[in-house]
């Protein structure tokens, strides 16, 4: 992984003309006053000392306090998060990266920090972009990244009732090579499938771009266990229970905020024999949310059901590898079929999309969208690169909120930022709503979208959306979190957290309000 930008340095690309053509001439985006600084030029603090007794849980190799790797522990990969690094500023550096291998070394580590008054920042595959890995550092004594990249085996396999047990820091690629192994898949592809870990899916609520069919990463945990200063959490022992609440869904979500995921067991599914991807077209970005509500509703639903709003569609992100040679009007739908009975469920989805009004493409948009699922982060990277300030964000609502929404974040967007360019699907559909997934480009920097990213924080819980479908809380969306929860939502968050970490070290500044 890049330190100052997206994944492997050898797929880096450069921009077509017409897209920089368009940047220079829609946008005034000019090239950036500097480039980015080395990694040796990073400046770190200087870091403070961590108890000797934390190298005698992990062993003295498994403590790191060398610059490479405080700056590969610095933050995560938000537009700010990159556009900091790349100035050379690692103010936010862990004083030290610790490596356990087991959860009771995790446990042992803890309980040490808690004495110690040392901060813990649970950090997987650090690609948080709500700057879930940036601690409140005042008052600690030190900051450790607690990396879980030797917790990286799957542990045992119930094939008869479908559940891997993993430890937290396998990625999506080396979770879906050991499944397959045995003929299995879990199904979750995010964006950030490539280096992400289990744990951070589970901590952070992820979704994949295959959730109409495999569901949410957090339907499924089966199972999990926590490590917290004050021990361990060990939940699920059934498909479902009526055992009072679900503490699984404490600890779903929590960010690294009560403790470390050190196992999860997860509902695995048969790896499909058949994957069909194709594209429709609609006339408007309201008849294809339509579509796609009749399909969420009464099926039959596909495994992957994508939508892109007219500029999307325009601008070809939704097939990054073709970025700039589309042109095509109204709004492209990607339909994708994995598993079984997939000739009968594209038929009877087909009867759908075209009495919606949709027209078939065929099979290439969906090959060219598969070819460039997750190519789009290397892309923000060229685009920072030419001087663009390009992010995302994120939301969810209630099929009847979702027109309303999707205009009030670019009523917002357009407020503070005069002129972006505003890109917008909808990638997770539910029986009663959907997700907005925005693509915001802008030639103004940092300061300035930061003022816009609070304001369309404000306009997205006053027009009824949630703060975050999948990215999570982090710091950066602590404030409205707060107001979604309500006073006392926040105060039963808060009584959680000092009753499984007192003495607050858990990854202090995140998630509670
Ligand atoms: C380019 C890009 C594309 C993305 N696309 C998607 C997408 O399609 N869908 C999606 O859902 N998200 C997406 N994300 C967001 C991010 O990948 C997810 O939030 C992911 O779940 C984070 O996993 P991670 O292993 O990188 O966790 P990290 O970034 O390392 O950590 C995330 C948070 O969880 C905590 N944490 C991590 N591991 C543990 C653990 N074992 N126990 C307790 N706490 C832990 C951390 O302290 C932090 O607060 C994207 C991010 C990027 C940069």
């Amino acid at each position: 992984m890049l330190w100052l930008g997206w994944g492997d340095p050898a797929r880096a690309r450069e921009l077509p003309d017409q897209v920089r053509a368009l940047l220079h001439d829609l946008l005034g985006v000019r090239p950036p006053a500097a480039p980015p600084v080395s990694l040796a030029e990073v400046r770190l603090p200087p870091p403070a000392p961590v108890p000797v007794s934390l190298a005698e849980i992990v062993g003295s190799a498994h403590v790191l306090t060398d610059h490479e790797s405080r700056v590969r522990h610095t933050r995560g990969k938000s537009t700010p998060d990159l556009m900091r690094i790349r100035s050379g500023d690692g103010s936010d550096a862990p004083d030290a990266v610790v490596l356990p291998g087991t959860h009771d070394e995790v446990v042992a580590l803890l309980s040490a920090c808690a004495s110690a008054r040392v901060a813990v920042v649970p950090f997987g595959g650090g690609t948080s972009v709500v700057g879930g890995l940036s601690p409140d550092k005042s008052g600690y004594a030190a900051v450790i990244a607690l990396d879980l990249s030797r917790m990286s085996r799957l542990v045992s396999l119930d094939a008869e009732s479908r559940l891997a047990t993993f430890e937290p820091g396998v990625t999506g690629p080396e979770a879906e090579r050991l499944l397959a192994a045995h003929g299995l898949t879990l199904g979750h592809f995010p964006q950030s499938f490539e280096y992400a870990t289990l744990g951070g899916f589970a901590a952070a609520r992820s979704s994949g771009q295959a959730s109409a069919g495999y569901g949410r990463f957090d339907d499924m945990v089966a199972g999990l266990t926590l490590a917290t200063p004050r021990g361990t959490l060990t939940l699920g022992r059934a498909p479902k229970s009526a055992a009072g609440p679900d503490l699984r869904q404490l600890v779903l979500g929590s960010e690294g905020a009560f403790g470390v995921i050190t196992s999860l067991v997860l509902r695995v599914r048969r790896a499909p024999a058949e994957r069909v991807y194709e594209g429709w077209r609609f006339p408007s970005f309201a008849a294809g949310s339509a579509a796609l509500r009749t399909l969420a509703q009464d099926g039959p639903l596909p495994t992957v059901l994508r939508l892109s709003d007219e500029t999307e569609t325009m601008i070809g992100l939704a097939r990054p590898d073709a970025i700039g040679g589309a042109s095509d009007n109204g709004c492209l739908v990607i339909a994708g079929y994995e598993g079984a009975s997939v000739a009968d469920r594209r038929r009877l989805a087909a009867e759908v999309l075209t009495g919606c009004g949709g027209t078939p493409l065929g099979e290439e948009p969906g090959t060219s969208w598969e070819h460039g699922r997750f190519s789009a982060p290397y892309l923000r990277d060229s685009l920072l690169s030419v001087g663009a300030t390009v992010e995302t964000l994120e939301t969810a609502a209630f099929w009847s909120t979702l027109p309303a929404l999707y205009d009030a974040v670019r009523r917002s967007l357009t407020g503070s930022l005069g002129n972006p360019l505003i890109m917008c699907h909808i990638s997770h559909v539910y029986e009663t709503g959907a997700s907005l997934y925005f693509t915001v480009v802008t030639s103004h920097g940092l300061d300035t979208w930061e003022t816009a990213k609070q304001a369309v924080n404000t306009a997205i819980i006053e027009a009824g959306g949630t703060i975050t479908h999948h990215h999570g809380i982090g710091r950066d969306h602590r404030a409205p979190y707060a107001t979604e929860l309500g006073p006392l939502g926040a105060e039963v968050l808060r009584a959680i957290k000092t009753t499984l970490d007192p003495t607050t070290i858990m990854n202090p500044g995140t998630l509670i309000p």
